[in-house]
């Protein structure tokens, strides 16, 4: 069983949606409950979830994200609150309040907003509620973008001095090589060394590569420096959790030093 009493989860928009951008509403629904159950158990829990611009083209019909900034933020926008909804209408469901912050990246060089956002959190996790965190696509632009949801929920980690970063997403974790081409990859279980992996990920061809791998080592850097530990595992059945909390090794683990 491990210790963790604070966690943030971070579920990617691949696991939030099908792949026709609709809401995978089974997974949300799973998520709800396993999380609720979670808190239920006494322990406190922060979700960071992508997946507005994709539940925003969905729900505008529209064939694929648009190019144009302002329609971008737009569709963002619409989308962010129907996912909210959603969460609202599940976690309620299982007896859980959410609360949404939605972040950008100066955050972190305005001190005051920095340490008025920290106690937004912790007044949030005294409540019992679950801080429903992603990042304001609707107002980002080029300069105070993070433009991924793995560094985000690296910097709300620590922000919340979580024990635990767990990120759900489409693959296992990390492997030694690309296992979209080499049927033959392993994947790595124990990261102590994030160095010695970054070559993994940098050498992919594309960001999907090595499985999307470049921001997630960036956001293991953030948390493994905080002394937070990270989890990459797969989202597909948010159960996942369960064994994660009993011990039960999944995916990659990158080991904040001692
Ligand atoms: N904030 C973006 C969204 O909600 C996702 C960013 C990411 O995929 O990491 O659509």
């Amino acid at each position: 069983m491990n210790e963790w009493n604070r966690l943030v989860v971070k579920v990617g928009t691949s696991t939030v949606c099908h792949k026709n951008g609709a809401p995978n509403l089974y997974r949300l629904d799973l998520l709800c409950r396993t999380l609720s159950d979670i808190k239920n158990m006494g322990k406190e829990v922060v979700l960071v979830t992508s997946g507005a611009i994709g539940v925003g083209v969905n729900k505008l019909h529209l064939p694929e994200r648009p190019k144009e900034i302002s329609r971008r933020q737009a569709t963002a926008s619409i989308g962010q609150s129907e996912l909210m909804r959603i969460y609202d209408r599940f976690l309620n469901d299982y007896g859980s309040i959410g609360g949404q912050i939605l972040l950008t990246k100066d955050i972190t060089e305005n001190s005051i907003a920095k340490a008025n956002v920290i106690a937004t959190f912790n007044a949030l996790l005294a409540m019992g509620a679950i801080p429903i965190v992603n990042e304001n696509d609707s107002v980002a632009t080029e300069e105070i973008v993070y433009g991924d949801n793995d560094t985000l929920s690296a910097v709300v980690a620590s922000f919340t001095k979580a024990d635990i970063l767990i990120l759900l997403t489409d693959i296992d974790g990390l492997y030694d090589k690309d296992p979209s081409c080499h049927p033959d990859a392993t994947l790595i279980e124990m990261v102590t060394d994030i160095s010695a992996v970054e070559s993994l990920a940098s050498g992919s061809h594309t960001n999907q590569g090595t499985g999307g791998m470049i921001t997630k080592i960036h956001a293991a850097k953030i948390a493994n420096a905080e002394g937070i530990d990270m989890i990459v595992a797969s989202g597909k059945d948010p159960r996942i959790l369960y064994d994660l909390l009993n011990g039960v090794p999944h995916g990659t683990m990158f080991q904040a030093r001692r």
